[in-house]
C-alpha cells in the first residue's frame, strides 16, 4: 500500500512530505494507522544530525498512537481495530535484561535503533530505495509497520494525542522519580530543564508528595508551565544564580534529588552542586555521545553523593504506561497541558521550529 510521510533525506534540511510504499506486516508485526505523533527533542537531534541513530532516508517520529489495521502471523496481543500506543523500547521478554526485571534495557532496542524491524529487514520504500523507521516506530507516516513488541493496547476512551506523548516524555520523567530516585513524601527535588521530560519529573515529584519542587530553566514561559504542573519554586538561571537560590530555598542544605533533563555536562555539574550530602543526581537528559563531565571526586565518598542514570522510566514499561493512563483518567496527572500545539503532517517543519524556539512543551501531529 501507499502512505504519506514526512521523510528525512538529508540532515539539517526540512522534512519532505512524500508518498512511500509500505509492505504488509510479517511474523509478529502489525500495521498501524497513526492518529497522532509527538514532536520530541530526540527527533530534532536526528533531523539536525546531532544524533544519528537512524540511517537516511528515514521517517522520524518515535512517539505515536493509532489503530491496528492488519496483523502478521503469530501476533497474539492485538487485533485489527485495537487502539494502541507505541513504545520505542520493545520488550522482548526473553533477553538478559527482560528476565531480570529491567525491560527498559531490553537488548532488542539495539536492533531497532538502526530503523529496521527485529528481523533486520524494512517495510518502507521510496521506489527501490529502503526508507528506515526511527526507533522502529516511524510515526511521521500515516501508516507504518512495527514489531508487536512495540505496541500496547489502550482503552479506546483515551485520546490519541494523549496516548502518543505518554510513551516518551511522560514515562521517562515520572518513572525517573518513582522508580529510579524513589522520592519519598517530604523530600526536596530540583529539576534542571522544564521541557517535555522536566515537566513530567515535576509531576512525578507531586505524585511522590515531595514538598519542595524547584524548577530551573532559562525561559520564563517554561517556568510558568512548571508552576501549572506543581513546581513550588522556579528559578530563571539566565537571571539569577540557581545554586544560591536553591540553597536559600532549602535553608542552606541543598536538595535531596536533582534531576538533569537537559542533556548537557554543564547542567549535570550544576545538578551535582545542588544536592545535599547523601543526595542523588538523576541524569535523564541524553547528552551528545562525546560529552564529558569533570567532578570533584572526593565528594562522592566523603559526602555520599550519588549519580544515577535513568532510561525510559526505569520500570516495567507496559504496566507503568497502563498505570500512567489510569492516573490520567483519574485526574491525578496532567497530560492535556503538556500539548501546547497541534499540527497537520504538512505543518511538521513549523512544529519543529516552534520546538527549537522553546514554544512547545509538546507539539503533536494529528492525522485526519
Ligand atoms: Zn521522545
Ligand atoms: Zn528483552
Amino acid at each position: 500500500m501507499k502512505t504519506k510521510a514526512a521523510v528525512l533525506y538529508e540532515h539539517g534540511k526540512p522534512l519532505v512530505i512524500d508518498e512511500l510504499e509500505l509492505d504488509s506486516p510479517k511474523v509478529r508485526e502489525v500495521s498501524i494507522e497513526y492518529r497522532a505523533a509527538g514532536l520530541c527533542h530526540t527527533d530534532l537531534s536526528l533531523i539536525n544530525g546531532v544524533a544519528r541513530m537512524c540511517p537516511l532516508p528515514c521517517v522520524p517520529g518515535h512517539e505515536g498512537a493509532g489503530v491496528v489495521r492488519e496483523i502478521g502471523p503469530a501476533v497474539t496481543t492485538v487485533k485489527p481495530g485495537d487502539h494502541v500506543l507505541l513504545m520505542w523500547v520493545p520488550v522482548c521478554g526473553r533477553c538478559y535484561y527482560c528476565l531480570r526485571g529491567q525491560p527498559y534495557l531490553c537488548a532488542e532496542k539495539d536492533k531497532n535503533r538502526g530503523g529496521a524491524m527485529p528481523d533486520g529487514t524494512y517495510r518502507l520504500r521510496k521506489g527501490r530505495r529502503t526508507v528506515h523507521s526511527m526507533m522502529g516506530v516511524g510515526s511521521f507516516s500515516e501508516y507504518n509497520v512495527v514489531a508487536e513488541t512495540c505496541v500496547l493496547p489502550i482503552d479506546p476512551s483515551i485520546p490519541f494525542d494523549i496516548a502518543a506523548i505518554a510513551g516518551c516524555g511522560v514515562i521517562t520523567g515520572v518513572g525517573a522519580v518513582i522508580n529510579k530516585a524513589k522520592v519519598k513524601p517530604g523530600n526536596s527535588v530540583a529539576v534542571l530543564g522544564a521541557g517535555g521530560v522536566g515537566l513530567n519529573v515535576i509531576q512525578g515529584a507531586v505524585l511522590s508528595n515531595a514538598t519542595k519542587i524547584v524548577a530551573i530553566d532559562i525561559l520564563d514561559n517554561k517556568l510558568e508551565l512548571a508552576k501549572v504542573f506543581g513546581a513550588t519554586h522556579v528559578i530563571n538561571a539566565s537571571k539569577e544564580d540557581p545554586l544560591k537560590k536553591a540553597f536559600e530555598i532549602t535553608n542552606g542544605i541543598g536538595v535531596d534529588y536533582a534531576f538533569e533533563a537537559v542533556g548537557s555536562a554543564e547542567t549535570t555539574l550544576t545538578a551535582y552542586q545542588l544536592i545535599r550530602r547523601g543526595g542523588s543526581v538523576v541524569i535523564v537528559g541524553v547528552p551528545d555521545l562525546d560529552a564529558k563531565l569533570t567532578l570533584p571526586l572526593a565528594e562522592i565518598p566523603v559526602m555520599e553523593k550519588s549519580i544515577l542514570g535513568s532510561f525510559y522510566g526505569s520500570g516495567d514499561i507496559r504496566s507503568e504506561l497502563i498505570t500512567l493512563l489510569e492516573l490520567y483518567k483519574a485526574g491525578r496527572i496532567n497530560l492535556e497541558n503538556l500539548i501546547t500545539n497541534r499540527y497537520r503532517l504538512e505543518e511538521i517543519n513549523n512544529g519543529f521550529k516552534d520546538l527549537e524556539a522553546g514554544k512547545n512543551a509538546r507539539g503533536v501531529i494529528i492525522y485526519e
